[in-house]
């Protein structure tokens, strides 16, 4: 194989170059050579079974029926775990920190009910939690089953969606408007939210003692938008593994989802239900 030799240095050029500037004593035709035999041998054995075994396991079977493709979803192992009430005080997330290359997509509100959204949920398979607010789903609620049985959960983002509601309100103020919510979740869907959403996104110390006493358990904010058919960083200007990201059931929900896919996709981030890996689904 007279041909390998540059491919080999040109391999150490990018995954050895540290290790064989350290070996001094070896010309670099040793380096390459104890450097690659494990490298092509083990792929080279290993590639007629392993790969095969790994995608019989991973891959869903091909189904002909549109109804049967629904994909089989990764799941991943939890290497965060949710900080503890402490003080009377739910804590607060803006994103997870994980090594996964996992995405968490929320939608609030619930304006804006369109079959489209719907199928779009469906087709792309996202599950997402849903922050919806009691007085903006009342003239529907049952709109939001299908996302529902689909694998999306139904959490809390108040009764009246009122955006001042941390200067305004005094604490007990805030628990009615929260715990009211709860239990129109409850009664509309058969579930207590886990999780508080503030309208507008500001919180304070008084919000977070109210969300704890209502049974909640940590106020989520957010570290990325899908928002007039683009996407909005907080940091950088990509997705990166473990951002939560905000949308809303408004009239431009395709765009914003597209948005969102085509920024989830570059990234090679699996979409993940954030109830799911926090344990509180
Ligand atoms: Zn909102």
């Amino acid at each position: 194989m007279p041909f390998s030799l540059p491919s080999r240095r040109a391999l150490l050029g990018v995954v050895g170059a540290s290790v064989v500037a350290g070996l001094t004593a070896c010309t670099p035709a040793e380096g390459a050579e104890s450097t690659t035999t494990a490298l092509p041998p083990s792929a080279a054995v290993g590639s007629p079974e392993a790969p095969a075994a790994t995608a019989a396991t991973v891959t869903p079977t091909p189904t002909p029926t549109l109804a049967a493709t629904k994909r089989i979803r990764r799941s991943f192992i939890p290497d965060y775990q949710l900080p503890p009430i402490v003080g009377g005080l739910a804590p607060v997330i803006t994103k997870i920190p994980t090594k996964h290359p996992i995405v968490f997509l929320t939608i609030d509100d619930g304006n804006i009910k369109t079959p489209e959204s719907v199928k779009l949920m469906a087709e792309y398979d996202y599950p997402a939690s849903l922050f919806l607010t009691r007085n903006t789903i009342a003239d529907n609620p049952a709109f939001f089953n299908a996302f529902k049985a689909q694998g999306s959960l139904v959490e809390n983002h108040t009764v009246t969606h009122n955006i001042n509601m941390v200067r305004q309100w005094g604490y007990q103020q805030q628990l009615d408007d929260i715990v009211g919510m709860q239990e129109y979740a409850v009664q509309q869907y058969g579930r207590k939210p886990t999780l508080f959403r503030p309208p507008g996104g500001a919180y304070s110390n008084a919000m977070r003692q109210a969300v704890a006493a209502a049974g909640l358990k940590a106020v989520v904010t957010w570290e990325a938008k899908a928002n007039a058919g683009k996407m909005d960083y907080q940091v950088g200007n990509s997705l990166r593994p473990g951002d939560i990201v905000l949308m809303h059931f408004r009239a431009e929900f395709a765009a914003d989802l597209a948005a969102f896919r085509a920024a989830q996709l570059a990234a090679g981030l699996e979409v993940v239900l954030l109830e799911d890996f926090l344990g509180v689904a």
